[in-house]
């Protein structure tokens, strides 16, 4: 059922004869397969390739780009059901969350097919008579872009549709802790008719592979998703080269609950989007700023949907939450668990690890937590809920913008005014009022502060592949 390991460069599967690493199913702990690590010609391959695949891509017609993307994108969808099998093995979320993903996925890449065919330029009126002035939109080149374990789907699609929607070659290094999917995608791209080069699939060590690629001529775009600190030494190296880079960085999304709302309804919808992918969302709502009022019965509603959540196998079908993708999340977890005991916070639900088997963390609801603990500080990346209370709006504003991340936030009210005002107040690359969705093909999505620049998602996502070029004649020399 799992995917075969490979490496794709230059319209060839590579495997055989390299060192690499296990991957491991996160539900048991059990290896999945061994993924081939590239080696410095692999890269090379990677890039000769892609500056190829670049010349024949951009002289190719959006329209029959699009062609092409599109379908690619209809296999993604025959192949879900085995797409998202792979995608739960190898990251835990649930069957029925991993089947959304690739779908979505699709979607992504099918959105960026038609928007590439729509990267129109203008016509500036001219000083002279005889004069036409020319803006056009020319792909950037050659993207490298490197993606996480959270969503092994659709970072990759976002990158993907991006860069073919708008004439670039991309050199993918997707996760190494879930490369079938990414392999997977990049077949049916291949079995679509992609000219060689266009899509090239690396794995290796991340460090390694990006301080290759990034200084390279080739590579005249970098797009990384994944975490602050990473995104800022990619960043330093980008600029050191001159490279335009897209950076999706963490967040920590305030949630404030005022007290004009149905306060059992409005848990419910947190619980649902806390606990979607165990809480490994860079988006995920993670600071819970509940209006005193209403604090009891949303934190007694969140915690008893959260006790009542069914653990397990995302392959199982019963499954409402799978593992966290690897060790390290459960590590997190426990720690800033530990912290935030010490400070007093109270565990309405959850607070500890589950079995000894895979990497299991119970849905945690924490009360009366104090600010200063470090959940409500750092990226908990997992499914912790901590609430706190408040009563003024300019003050939950300022502590909603307290950290440095600007990724998502969100305000639940019945009024269109506190809606208003408060969409206007949070500095966040997106807010999201009365829903936790906002993140979608045609949408932009992208952080301020620390959470990162530039957007992948709408208009904004292919804008990011491509340059402006100015053109101004003058009738006949
Ligand atoms: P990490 O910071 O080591 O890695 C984050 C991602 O960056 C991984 O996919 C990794 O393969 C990649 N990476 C690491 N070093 C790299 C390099 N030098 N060049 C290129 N890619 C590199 O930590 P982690 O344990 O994988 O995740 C920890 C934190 O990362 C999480 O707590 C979360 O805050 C953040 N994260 C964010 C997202 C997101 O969607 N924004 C996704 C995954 C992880």
């Amino acid at each position: 059922m799992y995917e075969k390991l490979e490496m794709y460069v230059d319209g060839k599967w590579l495997d055989g004869g390299r060192s690499g690493e296990d991957v491991l199913n996160p539900a048991t702990a059990q290896v999945l397969g061994k993924l081939p690590h590239a080696t410095p010609e692999d890269l090379d391959a990677a890039l000769s390739s892609a500056a190829k695949g670049y010349e024949i891509w951009r002289k190719t017609s959006a329209y029959d780009r699009a062609r092409i993307m599109k379908k690619a994108a209809d296999l993604m969808r025959q192949r879900a059901e085995a797409i998202a099998t792979i995608l739960t093995m190898e990251q835990g979320k649930t069957i029925a969350e991993a089947r959304i993903e690739v779908n979505v996925s699709a979607d992504i890449i099918e959105w960026y097919a038609e928007e590439g065919r729509r990267a129109y330029g203008r016509i500036i009126p001219g000083r002279m008579p005889n004069q036409r002035q020319m803006v056009m939109k020319e792909p950037i080149g050659v993207a490298a872009a490197f993606t996480p374990w959270n969503f092994p789907a659709l970072t990759p699609a976002r990158k993907i549709g991006g860069a073919l929607g708008a004439g670039c070659a991309l050199i993918l290094k997707a996760s190494e802790e879930t490369p079938g999917t990414a392999v997977a995608m990049a077949r049916c791209f291949e079995e679509a008719g992609l000219p060689k080069g266009v899509l090239n699939l690396v794995f290796g060590v991340p460090a390694k592979v990006s301080e290759y690629l990034i200084p390279s001529p080739i590579v005249r775009k970098i797009s990384f998703t994944g975490s602050i600190p990473v995104g800022k030494h990619l960043a330093r190296l980008a600029a050191d080269h001159m490279k335009r880079s897209t950076m999706e960085l963490g967040g920590h999304g305030p949630v404030i609950v005022f007290d004009d709302v149905d306060a059992e309804k409005v848990a419910a919808v947190a619980a649902a989007g806390k606990f979607r992918n165990a809480g490994q969302v860079c988006i995920s709502p993670t600071r819970f700023f509940v209006h005193e009022k209403v604090y009891d019965k949303f934190v007694g509603k969140f915690a008893e949907i959260a006790k009542n959540l069914k653990l397990g196998n995302g392959l199982d079908k019963d499954t409402q939450m799978g593992p966290m993708a690897n060790a390290r999340r459960v590590d997190a977890m426990e720690k800033l668990v530990a912290d935030a005991s010490a400070r007093g916070a109270k565990m309405a639900s959850g607070g500890q690890r589950v079995g000894n088997q895979g990497y299991f963390f119970a849905p945690t609801v924490m009360t009366d937590v104090p600010e200063d603990a470090d959940v409500m500080n750092k990226e908990p990346f997992g499914p912790l809920a901590p609430c706190v209370r408040f009563t003024d709006f300019n003050d939950v504003v300022k502590r909603a913008n307290g950290l440095e991340f600007g990724l998502a936030a969100y305000a639940f009210t019945g009024s269109a005014q506190t809606a208003a005002a408060i969409a206007d107040s949070l500095d966040s690359g997106m807010v999201g009022i009365n829903h936790l969705g906002v993140s979608l093909p045609e949408t932009p999505f992208g952080g301020v502060k620390e959470s990162g620049y530039g957007h992948e998602g709408g208009i904004e996502g292919l804008d990011a592949y491509l340059v402006t070029k100015f053109v101004s004649q003058i009738g006949v020399a």
